[in-house]
């Protein structure tokens, strides 16, 4: 993609990757990306084979048609992301076969990182949510995790992943379904083996300096420090200011998020406990 290209034709190479990568099939998938206060978005039942900049529909924050077009019906998911993350310009969404598979099947061995480069990217996991139906409980689903990450998979369905721009919101799908591609081609040799916890801790200050790091990140600080790792303590004695979140709140423990069910909860809590897993030794 090329910098300086009109957003409209972004979004529509974009759209056209989808199909030529062959992560969308018929109609399937979506882009959208925000345009001031407005959102341009790929349009309902059409093939992203052809879509164009002229085929693009704009839609308002409530997810209504401006002008004409028809919407797809999971605009709901993209607003719940731009609605979380002012820093987020675009979101996509599609069927990558791998990542989708993972989806559709039990477990998720992207929950734990297995390779470095990717964890300094997309973070200490991908999560996977459980099959919601369309609309609002997708979408209650997808809510608490619009902070925390950058990309999800969506159980039994497939992928949604956002960033600054069309070409970083596209990475991370792309990441995402390369390594979903790796983790089923090592579940014929006995499955993925995550990175030991020792070495998440320089990968995670390698990501903060970055400046790609996330609330998430925060959290794992926190949580390793709380479950005494005395390596990660050593580390942490040595390491870098604490991670630069451009996009979201720090995770102060006074920072509330919302729950599916709308109760309110301490975000450094939830993720802790998901963090303190994924730091547990095999
Ligand atoms: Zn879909």
């Amino acid at each position: 993609m090329r910098s300086g290209q009109p957003l409209r034709a972004q979004v529509a190479e974009v759209a056209r990757h989808l199909h030529a990568a062959g992560w969308v099939a018929n109609h399937d998938g979506n882009v959208t990306a925000r345009d001031g206060s407005r959102f341009i978005a790929t349009p309902t039942a059409t093939s992203k084979r052809r879509i164009e900049h002229r085929d693009l529909i704009e839609v308002d924050a409530k997810g209504q048609v401006i002008g004409s077009g028809r919407v797809f019906g999971e605009i709901g998911l993209h607003l719940a992301v731009y609605e979380r993350r002012p820093d987020v310009h675009c979101v996509v969404h599609a069927h990558p076969p791998n990542a989708t598979a993972i989806g559709a099947s039990r477990g998720n061995p992207l929950e734990r990182p297995f390779i470095a480069e990717a964890l300094v990217s997309l973070g200490p996991k991908i999560p996977k949510l459980p099959y919601a139906q369309p609309g609002d409980a997708a979408r209650a689903a997808l809510a608490p995790w619009c902070e925390l990450v950058d990309a999800v998979i969506l159980g039994n369905h497939g992928v949604l992943a956002w960033g600054a721009d069309p070409e970083q919101a596209l990475m991370r799908l792309e990441l995402v379904e390369h390594l979903a591609k790796i983790a089923v081609a090592a579940a014929t040799l006995g499955g993925v083996e995550p990175l030991p916890a020792a070495a998440i801790p320089p990968l995670l200050a390698a990501r903060a300096k970055a400046g790609i790091g996330r609330a998430a990140d925060r959290a794992v600080e926190t949580a390793a420090q709380l479950a005494g790792d005395p390596a990660h303590a050593a580390h942490a004695a040595h390491a870098a200011p604490p991670a630069v979140v451009a996009c979201a709140p720090a995770p102060h423990a006074a920072i509330a998020t919302m729950s599916p069910g709308g109760a309110r909860h301490d975000l450094s809590a939830v993720v802790r406990e998901e963090i303190v897993k994924a730091l547990r030794k095999p």
